[in-house]
C-alpha cells in the first residue's frame, strides 16, 4: 500500500512538473531538457539510511556513499551530502566533482580499477578511503604508505566470483570479471590472508557484486563471501584487523513501472537472511549505491519535431535519443525505457494507443528510444517524457553528432502544487561545443 502511494505521488509530481516545464517555457529555449525530482531523491536517500539504521546494532559506524558515475552532477552530490551521504569516486574527474560539492574526505571512497600512482598519493594525502584492485596496486600502496603517513582507510576489492546476472556487461562478480582480487582462484584466499597479516594498515574489504539484472540473493551471497573472508583474516591475524566491510551498491531498479521494488528494506532483509552477523556491530559498513538512488527521479522532456509514416511504420522524430539514453539505443532489450505522451500544453495525451517508433535526433538509423510502442498518437509540438533516466542516462552524455549536453533542472513542488525549477546544469552552448572540439587549435594540423 505504502509503495503504491509512493508511486502515485511520484507520478503526480511528474505530471505537474511536465505541465509546469511547458508553462514556464523551459522547452521554448531548448527542444530537450532534463528534470530531477528533488523530493524523490531525498526520499530515496532517507529510505536507504533508515533501512540500514533499523538493522544495525546501535553505534555501528555506517557510511552510505553515492556512486558518482550514476549522476556526476555537483548539485546532486551536494544534495546527497545534505542528506548525509558521501561519495564513491572512480576517476580523478569524479573525485574532483565530490570535492567541488564539499563532500568531506572521510566520507569519500576511491575505487577505480586503474588508479595512477599520482592519484593514489593524492587520495592518501587527503585521507580518502582507497580500495585496491589488484596485487600490483597493493605493492604501489606499500611504497606510498612507507613514504608518508596517511589517515586513509585502505582496503582490498574482492571479486567473490559468485556469478553473473542477466546483463553480461554489468556483471562484476563472474569467474573472469576484470574487477578486484579473485577469491576462488587456486591459492587466492591464502594470499589474501597473508596480505593482511603483513600489512597492519590494511583494514577493509570491499565488494560490489550487484548491478541491474543481478538478483538480491546473488548480491547477498557476494557479501556473505566478503564477511567470511574478513572472519578468516581476523582469526589468522589474531585481532580485528578488518574493521569495515564496504558492500558496494548494485540494487536493481524497476524500469517498467513507477514502483520502487526491490526496496532498500528488502535488500537489508536479504542481507540479514544470508549474513546474519553482518549487522552485529563487529564491522563498520560502507555502501555505494548509484542507480537505485537516482534513476527513478530523472525525467527527459523532448519536443516532437515531426511525425511521419514510412513503409507503413509510424515514426515520431524527437530531440531525445542516443545522446541521453545511450544504453537503451545500443542495447534496447537490456535497457527498455517507458515513454509518456503529453500534448503541446503539457497535459497527458489520452488518445487510443497506436504503435509508433520514437526516434532521436542523431544521424543513424538505430537512434530509437522505442520501437512499435503503443502510445496515444503523437503530433508535432507534443512533448514526450522519458522517466527513470536519473542515473547513467542524461548524466552520462554521449557526444555523437555534436549534440549538446542538455540543461538539467531540479524541481520541487510546494504545498499548493506550484512547481519550482532550479537550474542544476546549463545546456551546453554551440561555443562550448566548438571549444571542446579543438576550436582553440584551429590551425594545429596545417
Ligand atoms: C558502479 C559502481 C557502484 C554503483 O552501482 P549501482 O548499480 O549504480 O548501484 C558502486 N560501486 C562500484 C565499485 C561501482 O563500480
Amino acid at each position: 500500500m505504502a509503495a503504491d502511494t509512493h508511486a502515485q505521488d511520484a507520478a503526480h509530481r511528474r505530471d505537474r512538473a511536465v505541465r509546469a516545464a511547458v508553462e514556464q517555457g523551459l522547452l521554448d529555449r531548448e527542444p530537450v531538457v532534463c528534470l530531477l525530482d528533488v523530493a524523490g531523491i531525498r526520499a530515496s536517500a532517507a529510505a536507504l539510511t533508515e533501512a540500514f539504521a533499523a538493522a544495525v546494532e546501535p553505534r555501528t559506524p555506517v557510511l552510505h556513499t553515492f556512486a558518482v558515475k550514476a549522476a556526476p552532477l555537483v548539485p546532486v552530490l551536494r544534495l546527497l551530502d545534505a542528506c548525509g551521504l558521501g561519495c564513491e569516486a572512480a576517476s580523478p574527474g569524479e573525485l574532483a566533482l565530490a570535492r567541488a560539492a564539499g563532500v568531506p574526505a572521510e566520507q569519500t571512497v576511491l575505487d577505480s580499477p586503474a588508479k595512477t600512482a599520482a592519484e593514489l598519493r593524492g587520495a592518501l594525502a587527503l585521507g580518502i578511503a582507497v580500495n585496491a584492485d589488484n596485487h600490483q596496486e597493493l605493492e604501489r600502496l606499500d611504497a606510498l604508505v612507507a613514504a608518508a603517513a596517511t589517515r586513509s582507510p585502505v582496503g582490498l576489492r574482492i571479486n567473490p566470483q559468485t556469478g553473473a546476472g542477466s546483463i553480461g556487461a554489468l556483471s562484476t562478480a563472474t569467474a573472469t570479471s576484470k574487477f578486484g582480487f579473485a577469491l576462488r582462484d587456486p591459492g587466492a584466499r591464502e594470499r589474501l590472508v597473508r596480505a593482511f597479516a603483513e600489512r597492519p594498515w590494511l583494514t577493509r574489504l570491499h565488494t560490489h557484486s550487484g548491478s541491474q539484472g543481478v538478483p538480491l540473493e546473488l548480491i547477498a551471497e557476494g557479501v556473505r563471501e566478503l564477511h567470511g573472508l574478513a572472519e578468516e583474516i581476523n582469526a589468522a591475524v589474531g585481532e580485528r584487523r578488518v574493521d569495515t566491510l564496504d558492500i558496494g551498491g548494485g540494487l536493481p531498479v524497476d524500469f517498467a513501472s513507477d514502483g520502487h521494488a526491490p526496496s532498500y528494506a528488502e535488500y537489508v532483509a536479504a542481507l540479514r537472511a544470508a549474513v546474519p552477523a553482518l549487522f552485529d556491530g563487529s564491522y563498520g559498513l560502507v555502501t555505494e549505491f548509484g542507480r537505485s538512488l537516482l534513476a527513478k527521479h530523472g525525467l527527459v522532456l523532448a519536443r516532437v519535431e515531426y511525425t511521419k509514416t514510412t513503409g507503413g511504420r509510424r515514426i515520431a522524430l524527437t530531440h531525445a535519443g542516443v545522446q541521453l539514453a545511450t544504453r537503451t539505443v545500443y542495447a534496447p532489450a537490456a535497457w527498455p525505457l517507458r515513454i509518456l505522451a503529453y500534448d503541446a500544453k503539457g497535459a497527458p495525451r489520452t488518445g487510443a494507443p497506436v504503435a509508433q517508433d520514437v526516434a532521436g535526433p542523431a544521424c543513424f538509423a538505430g537512434d530509437l528510444l522505442a520501437t512499435a510502442r503503443e502510445l496515444p498518437e503523437l503530433f508535432p509540438g507534443d512533448v514526450i517524457a522519458v522517466p527513470d533516466t536519473g542515473a547513467y542516462a542524461f548524466t552520462a552524455h554521449y557526444g555523437y553528432n555534436s549534440l549538446p549536453r542538455p540543461a538539467v533542472h531540479g524541481f520541487t513542488t510546494t504545498a499548493d502544487d506550484t512547481v519550482r525549477f532550479a537550474l542544476a546544469r546549463p545546456a551546453q552552448t554551440p561555443a562550448e561545443l566548438v571549444t571542446e572540439a579543438g576550436g582553440d587549435h584551429r590551425d594545429a594540423l596545417l
